[in-house]
């Protein structure tokens, strides 16, 4: 009897604990935003990332399962302006009242994209504003002032959210270096992915293998990549980890230039700033 009281007493202190250090339970749509949020929250929340490894936020079609994920969760953080075209779908299906949701693209000036087809999945302007490190900062201050929450007698987070916003402010120097080394500065990218990374450091895309990610060119368009690629002297054109790269391998061997990767999403063992290193070093070599 002694000991079953002792186990019980044991078992309720247990539960004590794990009651008084719940974490927060953090839902993000993609990587780079895993990547950015682990930045701020370090191991005091749970972040959970509904788009896995090696999937196109694109094409993604999200398990019931996840409705769970956004059920159980306190925040979620989305690019939004389209790009989670599932979005509304599963929140609904969640009914999380308490949700608080963060939306990205909330104030941030989007680019308009010419020419890309719009009928399967409308977006307010081209979404891909996290590979632009200055407009990271912008997303780092809006996930900060959402967990920054009032219940925390002391701020937690402030100190790795102003290390990451120093971060985010090296990155950019780090990238205007190398950029400014390039000979080539015209782009043929796989998806309209790196608009904002172009603008904001001088680079022109001169064309786009997919204007709509997953929809392979026809044959008019991929004759028009290959007179931009001719015209351009490019000698390097982009694909991507997560779509088939095939259109990229046709139009490389027909205008006889190489492919390489630039990887829009990256993986989550990574810091947001390996993630860009990694791609500035693959036009690095694509450029030079
Ligand atoms: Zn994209």
């Amino acid at each position: 009897m002694k000991k079953l009281v002792l186990i019980l007493s044991a078992m309720y202190l247990a539960a004590n604990i794990f009651a008084a250090e719940k974490k927060l339970k953090i839902v993000v749509s993609i990587m780079p935003l895993y990547n950015i949020t682990k930045a701020i929250v370090g191991d005091t929340a749970d972040i959970t990332v509904m788009v896995p490894p090696g999937a196109s936020v694109h094409t993604f079609e999200p398990k019931p399962s996840q409705v769970k994920d956004l059920a159980n969760a306190d925040i979620f953080i989305e690019i939004g302006a389209g790009l989670e075209f599932w979005d509304e779908k599963m929140l609904k299906a969640a009914g999380n009242k308490k949700l608080k949701i963060i939306r990205c693209t909330d104030g941030v000036k989007l680019m308009q994209e010419q020419g890309a087809e719009k009928e399967e999945h409308p977006e307010a302007g081209n979404p891909h504003i996290w590979l632009d490190p200055i407009i990271v900062k912008d997303i780092a201050t809006k996930i900060y002032g959402a967990i920054a929450v009032p219940e925390y007698k002391e701020d937690p987070f402030y100190t790795k959210y102003a290390v990451f916003d120093m971060q985010m402010d090296s990155l950019d120097k780090y990238i205007r270096a190398e950029v400014s080394k390039f000979r080539i500065k015209n782009v043929v990218s796989f998806h309209p992915a790196w608009a904002y990374f172009e603008k904001r450091y001088g680079l022109k895309e001169v064309g786009v293998i997919e204007a709509t990610p997953g929809k392979e060119p026809t044959p008019k368009e991929l004759e028009n990549i290959i007179s931009q690629i001719k015209k351009y002297n490019i000698k390097t054109i982009f694909a991507e980890p997560q779509l088939p790269r095939k259109a990229a391998d046709i139009i490389a061997k027909e205008a006889g230039v190489s492919v390489l990767i630039l990887d829009p999403l990256g993986n989550t063992g990574e810091t947001y700033v390996d993630f860009m290193k990694k791609n500035v070093d693959a036009m690095k070599e694509a450029m030079k």
